[in-house]
């Protein structure tokens, strides 16, 4: 590891004005807040908590965002005051399928403990089992992400790159480490503070790893932009490099300040990422489903032309572009790992950067103001998430009563639970919601035979 001694880490931290406004205050804050502590709040037992917080400083609720399978909102917490993520999860016992894939997100957000992936604080005290329709997630908030800050503005030096390729990476190899393939990897998925401590999130496609190679996987994932080439190409089964192959893209944007792939299609997806790399070999293409490998024979044979990533910009040196050309790999097997690229040295200055003023790992000794460093600067799972009480689930009203159960469990009992006030103005919009608009969710793949 090429983090070096202490007396290295005085630099200043990497930090941004990603702010935006933070909105105007609003007096008439509580009468619209979405979340309410439920019954009852001024139990003697919590009577040491922070009071809620007071009229003048509640800012209104609003919309932040939108996942593949969710609302966000931001609001704020009634118990103390804090502005927090609302997660809604609508229409979640809609089918068995629907309920097994909510259950499966919010089991992994109530999993991560991990700096740079995003994870359940709280949820919301469910109503009786009979009315138990939908589930709402507190998270932390974050007041920006990686695709508003690359269309913005902001001037983005080679220090912010590395340090965000840096926490990319390691947030991604703890979720690798839990065989957890994200399959949604997307500057919009990459929430950013206005310190650039980054976060992935929105585990919506997220799912286990499939041992079973005969096994087939869904090949509706991954937005197409940061779509990998087996998936493009049918491939029945794939691996925790479609995720690399999401990052390369990304890496390649961050340069670039464009999207690196951005074609109408999933077949011009193709073409634009072969006029890259060159035409695939057979070997290459042997995950690929037989129409798209016949497809491809068709075309003209393309040269290689990874030298126009120089062209991306003054930071692609050729430190820089030698790891995007590992992560942009046709064949998913010759593609760099995730643990792999963390050892390159492209991202030493990342680390360093990291550890020594943004993370919460390590910490500077009041003493003698030296950096106390802690000895694992990328940490895995202790075990890896599991996912065999899927199958055991048959129908929705079993995954109901479970996830009822589960939602109780985690409930966390040295606070008052939160639930929701329907009374309030900003609910009424709230409930409204809906999920992601289509465009925003991954396209079908082409039907290649
Ligand atoms: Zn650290």
């Amino acid at each position: 590891m090429a983090v070096v001694g202490p007396s290295r880490h005085s630099r200043v931290p990497v930090s941004m004005p990603l702010m935006q406004g933070t909105g105007a205050t609003s007096s008439a804050g509580h009468q619209q807040a979405i979340l309410a502590a439920a019954q009852p709040y001024y139990h003697p037992q919590h009577a040491h908590q922070a009071p809620a917080a007071t009229a003048q400083n509640v800012q209104p609720d609003r919309p932040i965002g939108y996942g593949a399978f969710g609302v966000v909102w931001a609001v704020t917490d009634p118990r103390d005051g804090c502005r927090v993520a609302l997660k809604k999860l609508p229409k979640v016992f809609h089918s068995l399928v629907s309920s097994k894939r909510v259950f499966r997100e919010l089991k992994m957000l109530c999993f991560f403990k991990h700096e740079n992936v995003l994870s359940a604080l709280d949820i919301l005290q469910p109503p009786h089992l009979d009315f138990f329709q939908e589930i709402y997630v507190i998270t932390e908030l974050l007041q920006s992400d990686l695709h508003k800050i690359i269309v913005s503005p902001q001037h983005l030096s080679a220090d912010h790159i590395k340090v965000f390729l840096y926490q990319i990476l390691r947030g991604l190899k703890y979720l690798h480490s839990a065989r957890i393939l994200h399959r949604d990897i997307k500057p919009g998925n990459l929430l950013v503070n206005s310190n650039c401590v980054l976060k992935i999130c929105d585990f919506g496609l997220a799912r286990v790893e499939e041992p079973d190679q005969c096994k087939k996987m869904t090949q509706e994932v991954v937005t197409q932009y940061y779509r990998a080439p087996e998936i493009l190409m049918g491939a029945r089964h794939y691996s925790a490099a479609v995720d690399v192959w999401s990052v390369g893209c990304i890496f390649g944007e961050l340069l670039g300040r464009r999207i690196l792939f951005q074609a109408q299609s999933p077949v011009q997806q193709l073409e634009l990422i072969t006029d890259l790399l060159g035409t695939p070999s057979l070997d290459d293409m042997r995950h690929a489903c037989e129409g798209a490998r016949t497809h491809m024979l068709r075309q003209r044979v393309k040269p290689p032309s990874l030298t126009a990533l120089y062209t991306l910009s003054s930071q692609a040196t050729h430190e820089a572009v030698h790891l995007l050309c590992q992560m942009l790999v046709f064949d998913p097997d010759k593609r760099i790992t995730v643990m792999d690229a963390l050892a390159h040295p492209y991202l030493d200055e990342g680390r360093l950067r990291y550890h020594s003023c943004m993370c919460k790992c390590c910490y500077t000794n009041s003493a003698n103001s030296l950096r106390q460093f802690t000895p694992d600067f990328e940490p895995k799972t202790p075990h890896a998430f599991d996912d065999l009480w899927e199958k055991k689930l048959t129908s929705v009203q079993q995954v109901k009563e479970e996830m009822y159960k589960f939602i109780v469990e985690q409930l966390n009992t040295r606070r008052v639970p939160l639930c929701i006030n329907p009374q309030s103005a900003a609910f009424k919009s709230f409930a409204s919601s809906t999920v992601a608009h289509p465009s925003e969710l991954p396209p079908s793949p082409h039907q290649w035979e």
